[in-house]
């Protein structure tokens, strides 16, 4: 593998996986960092904001500006924000992406026949109400968004439940289908780390653990692809995968197994 002139990592089952960095993943990210590679880092996660993720991969000894830290939540939050400036939304979801929906002018509002929107999303507080809720506020004209769509989320302790759950609840009682899901493998998801990466998309490898959303996306993107089988992927999952990623490695570090050429730099200086 050539050493390309930027990195789209996946964080959770790439980088990490929970709270402890993958064997050899951070040395491997700096060492790209050293020869010249920009690094962009993408997960689905709404629940904690993104600065925490942000803190946890400097407490790893990864040097990150604010704005390498990109989730699912930023995303939808300038999705709706360019939709309709200021709209009204009701949410499930959890204070981080409350908060991020409040950072961008949009206002969460708890009755759902004030909603324009309902946002849907991870939300460990679902219950029999909320859902009640956005049913009404999309029965009454509000439109139906999703941060992503994720079935399960790898924890330490094993798989929980993840945003899949709370879309299919809504989309079930409304008969309706969410009309963005922003989180990857969404186009918008993968155009917000190009845009932070300025690189042509032939310097540009997206390395992720997931078929489904990291690899899908990237091909869909046009970017070279990287399947890590330190996350959920295993390599009997790979017969069946279309797209086929460009590349399959075991750990970050095969990353740097090439013949030592400098970084091409094709873009301009940040
Ligand atoms: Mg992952």
């Amino acid at each position: 593998m050539r050493l390309f002139a930027g990195y789209i990592f996946d964080l959770d089952g790439t980088v990490y996986l929970g709270e402890d960095p993958l064997p050899g993943a951070v040395n491997a990210i700096l060492e790209l960092k050293r020869r010249g590679a920009r690094c962009v880092f993408l997960s689905n996660k709404p629940i904690e904001p993104v600065e925490s993720y942000q803190q946890k991969l400097r407490s790893m000894g990864l040097p990150v500006a604010n704005g390498d830290v990109i989730n699912s939540a930023m995303i939808t939050a300038s999705y709706l924000a360019k939709e309709k400036k200021g709209a009204l939304i009701y949410l499930i979801g959890e204070k981080p992406l409350a908060d991020e929906l409040s950072k961008a002018g949009l206002m969460v509002t708890g009755n759902p026949l004030d909603a324009e929107y309902v946002v849907v999303s991870w939300d460990r507080a679902f219950t029999y109400q909320k859902l009640n809720d956005a049913m009404h506020a999309v029965l009454n004209g509000a439109r139906l968004v999703a941060t992503h769509a994720d079935r399960a989320c790898p924890m330490p302790d094993g798989l929980v439940p993840d945003a899949a759950g709370m879309i299919a609840a809504v989309e079930a009682v409304t008969g309706r289908k969410c009309e963005a899901v922003l989180g990857k493998p969404s186009a918008w998801m993968v155009d917000a780390a190009m845009s932070r990466l300025r690189l042509p998309r032939e310097d540009i490898l997206m390395v992720g653990d997931r078929l489904e959303t990291d690899i899908k996306m990237g091909a869909a993107a046009g970017i070279k692809t990287a399947l890590v089988l330190t996350g959920v992927t295993r390599l009997e999952d790979l017969i069946s995968s279309v797209p086929a990623p460009d590349f399959i490695i075991h750990v970050l570090a095969e990353l740097l197994q090439e013949d030592g050429r400098e970084v091409v730099r094709a873009g301009g200086d940040v």
